[in-house]
């Protein structure tokens, strides 16, 4: 099939749901959620259901279009998009059914972690997200998806009861312990790499709140900060997750930390959390009881719309003293306003997760770093790249191999296959079997290998 007969196909299936590169409109609808995504795809099919997903992946495999997959749209990296490639595009997919009784929830492929949270709000239920409501939810269970609960309820992935996938053949299929396994297994972990997923199921958990907020400290305790941070998570319950780092200030960056509690006795959380304001002079002191739903706005204002970005990523098996060091000296050197640097918190139920159960591999407790370059629209990107790489050499002596595969680049090839571990060449022989000519490519590693 040529283009233009697939651009006929594609039109009689959906309409004006189809968008093309010379429509009014395709540039916002190509916008992800990182302004320096400068990727051309030629269609971007806006699909309703799985049906037409199927009927899109089968015309544009019979016209041998790339193919890419859109829910959320925050992967720095763009890989929602493809230059010159068909958009299976699910923002249109979004809806999101609780079953209060049973405490699961159903979501659809395009669905965002903040329609998940607001559905399950009113029931007194909650998921195990990330910290970003924006986030699509596809893209955080499949590649992981740590967030605040983690220590209590594990990854997202983890919390995944089952989902229907289009595969690179157009079929849908369903995944789950009871329903071809060996995708089961490779989903959770394993990325976009696999198939369309058009419906997720997730169990929920009741929590009528959380014990969280933020303290900022001037960036010269940031030393004592991110020690005081390592000292105490080192021996704090599960029900405590904790982020540090340095977030941009009026004056240039703070240290912050951001607990999140959610053990039933509040006032062990509260005696954590005095221990935290202790580390220092804490300049603003935010913390209280909240629903979770709150909890997980708190970094919305955060992402400057139209801001470019670029992320260097490191996993820690602890923030030592040179590693503190390595931070706060990147926070005086930063090279932007809006630039951060973030010390995740993996641990508690997710450490508990046997290594070879999913994808997801690297089960002891660790801290993923995220070290997040981002500036103004028109600035060269040279010195903000620059800044980035020089801290993320800075915590290579202190850093294990790999990295969370949701956060690598595309240039992160050893990274990523590093990141799987033992479960990499089960990786490997699944991706050869559910997807042979590579349509996928949500970890590049993934597809470089089967080539
Ligand atoms: C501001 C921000 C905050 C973040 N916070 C966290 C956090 O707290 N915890 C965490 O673990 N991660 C976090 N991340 C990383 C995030 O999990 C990944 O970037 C994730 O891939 C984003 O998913 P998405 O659906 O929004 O992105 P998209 O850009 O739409 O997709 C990302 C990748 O997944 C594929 N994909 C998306 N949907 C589907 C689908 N339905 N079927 C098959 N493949 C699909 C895409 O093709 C692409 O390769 C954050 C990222 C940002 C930018």
């Amino acid at each position: 099939m040529r283009e233009s007969e697939a651009v006929r196909a594609l039109r009689a299936t959906l309409g004006d749901r189809l968008i093309t590169a010379e429509q009014d409109g395709f540039d916002a609808a190509r916008r992800v959620w990182n302004a320096d995504v400068m990727t051309h795809p030629a269609l971007i099919a806006r699909c309703v259901d799985a049906a037409e997903v199927s009927t899109v992946v089968r015309i544009a495999r019979d016209a041998g279009l790339p193919l890419s997959v859109r829910s959320g749209g925050h992967d720095w990296a763009g890989r929602a998009l493809r230059d010159g490639g068909l958009v299976i595009d699910l923002t249109g997919m979004r809806a999101v059914t609780v079953d209060a009784g049973a405490r699961t929830a159903t979501v659809q492929g395009g669905a965002l972690s903040a329609d998940l949270t607001a559905t399950a709000a009113p029931h007194g239920l909650v998921a195990a997200t990330g910290v970003v409501g924006g986030v699509g939810l596809a893209g955080l269970a499949t590649g992981g998806g740590y967030g605040p609960l983690i220590g209590r309820f594990g990854l997202a992935a983890d919390n995944l009861l089952g989902a229907e996938v289009v595969l690179a053949d157009g079929r849908p299929v369903l995944a789950g312990p009871d329903a071809d396994a060996d995708l089961w297994w490779a989903l959770r972990g394993g990325g976009g790499n696999f198939g369309v997923v058009t419906s997720l199921r997730f169990r929920l958990h009741a929590l009528p709140s959380i014990l969280a907020g933020i303290l900022m400290f001037p960036a010269a305790e940031g030393p004592a900060v991110l020690t005081g941070y390592a000292d105490i998570v080192a021996t704090s319950p599960d029900e405590l997750t904790v982020m540090t780092g340095f977030l941009p200030g009026p004056d240039g960056p703070l240290a912050f930390l951001c607990p999140f509690w959610c053990g039933d006795d509040e006032a062990a959380g509260e005696r954590l959390i005095a221990r935290m304001r202790g580390l220092g002079h804490p300049i603003v002191d935010r913390v209280q009881p909240m629903p979770y739903a709150a909890a997980v706005r708190m970094f919305d204002a955060a992402t400057v719309e139209g801001n470019h970005y670029l992320l260097r990523s490191r996993w820690l098996a602890a923030v030592s003293p040179l590693a503190a060091e390595a931070l706060t000296d990147a926070a005086h050197r930063v090279t932007s306003p809006f630039s951060a640097l973030v010390v995740n918190h993996f641990h508690g139920a997710a450490a508990k997760a046997d290594p070879a159960g999913s994808a997801f591999a690297h089960r002891v407790p660790h801290h993923p770093i995220e070290i997040i370059a981002a500036w103004s629209p028109g600035e060269p990107v040279d010195r903000h790249r620059a800044w980035a790489d020089s801290v993320a050499e800075a915590l290579d002596p202190v850093a294990l191999p790999g990295g969370y595969p949701n956060l690598l680049g595309p240039d992160d090839d050893r990274r990523a296959r590093d990141s799987f571990g033992a479960n990499l060449s089960r990786l490997l022989d699944l991706k050869r079997r559910y997807d042979p000519d590579g349509v996928f490519s949500a970890i590049p590693a993934l597809v470089n290998r089967t080539a």
